[in-house]
């Protein structure tokens, strides 16, 4: 249509990119602003593990949270972390936002600890932020100096970020495996996944992506897929997390297939950190039979 328009196709594309980048601009000067006036907030979701519990029961014992990042809006909904993570990476704003999220999520993982929680708390790293230089000092500085254990502390990562450069990857990895800190693979089978990774980096744990388990009830090539990750996982001695489960169908074929631990709607939603703490018991990391540090390789 825009080539039957002949030399005004321009003006039919022009001004709608220049939207595009003023929306982007002012998404980004509102990003900075609601960093700049704590405005954003972290979230926590369990995971639960799935070794003692039985089918059909949709409590587990909690093993761990994972923080994501939230963005109130002035309706109360949020921005979705996935639409704005990237705009904070191009702003060159990736830094201080997961330092911020670093310095939550470690007061939060206190807050609870010397309450005589040993709540776990893993956060995301974007593919950019692993890319800024000493990023790997500075968080196990940091958790130093809020003062709690390295080991209450873990990281997400995904496969695209390992793809950019995997001596550099390994450096820092094994520089997180040193200090207790530890790691989960994210997102598993939606990149380039290499097993490659899983043969040559120090991963703890890997993440069975959600759109695998959407329709594992029905769908037996998802079935397959799962199934498969969780006997690769077992073999190379990680443990294996699934996660967006919503369904009990779902958390079933999981603990009949022997995942470890789940992370889903049907567990818990991603709440506040008020909220989160009725997932807290004070036995709960002594019943979860899943230590932080598996077997060393
Ligand atoms: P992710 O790390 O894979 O996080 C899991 C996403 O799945 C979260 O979306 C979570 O709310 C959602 N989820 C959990 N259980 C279910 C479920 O049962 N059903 C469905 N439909 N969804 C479920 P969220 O919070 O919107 O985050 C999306 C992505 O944005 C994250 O994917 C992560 O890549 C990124 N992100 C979120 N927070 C942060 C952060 O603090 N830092 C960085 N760098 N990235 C973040
Ligand atoms: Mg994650
Ligand atoms: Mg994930
Ligand atoms: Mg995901």
């Amino acid at each position: 249509r825009a080539k039957a328009n002949g030399k005004n196709c321009y003006h039919l594309f022009t001004p709608s990119l220049e939207r595009i980048a003023v929306q982007r601009m002012s998404l980004e000067t509102s990003l900075r602003k609601a960093l700049e006036s704590n405005a954003l907030e972290l979230y926590y979701q369990p995971k639960v593990c799935l070794h003692d519990i039985r089918p059909g029961m949709s409590t587990g014992h909690l093993h761990s949270f994972e923080a994501l990042l939230r963005w109130p809006k002035s309706n109360g909904e949020f921005v979705s972390p996935e639409s704005f993570i990237h705009i904070a990476e191009d702003a060159g704003m990736i830094g201080r936002i997961g330092f911020w999220i670093l310095e939550q999520a470690c007061t939060q993982a206190k807050e609870w600890y010397q309450q005589g929680y040993q709540a776990n708390i893993s956060i995301n790293i974007s593919p950019r932020q692993f890319l800024i230089p000493n990023f790997h000092l500075d968080i196990v500085r940091t958790i130093n100096e809020i003062g709690i254990p390295t080991s209450l502390i873990s990281v997400e990562i995904t496969e695209s970020l390992l793809m950019q450069d995997l001596t550099h990857a390994r450096h820092v990895l094994e520089y997180f495996r040193e200090h207790g800190i530890f790691i989960y693979l994210d997102d598993f089978g939606t990149g380039f996944s290499s097993l490659n990774y899983l043969k040559n980096l120090p991963v703890d744990a890997i993440k069975i992506d959600r759109t695998f388990v959407k329709d594992l009830s029905t769908s037996t090539a998802d079935q397959a897929i799962a199934a498969s990750i969780i006997t690769l996982g077992k073999n190379l001695d990680m443990l294996i997390v699934a996660e967006g489960i919503e369904t009990a169908e779902q958390a079933d074929f999981l603990i009949r297939n022997g995942c470890d631990l789940a992370q889903g709607f049907y567990y818990g939603h991603p709440v506040s950190a008020s909220d989160a703490e009725q997932f807290l018991h004070p036995d709960d990391l002594l019943h979860c039979n899943i230590a932080h540090r598996p077997a060393a390789k």
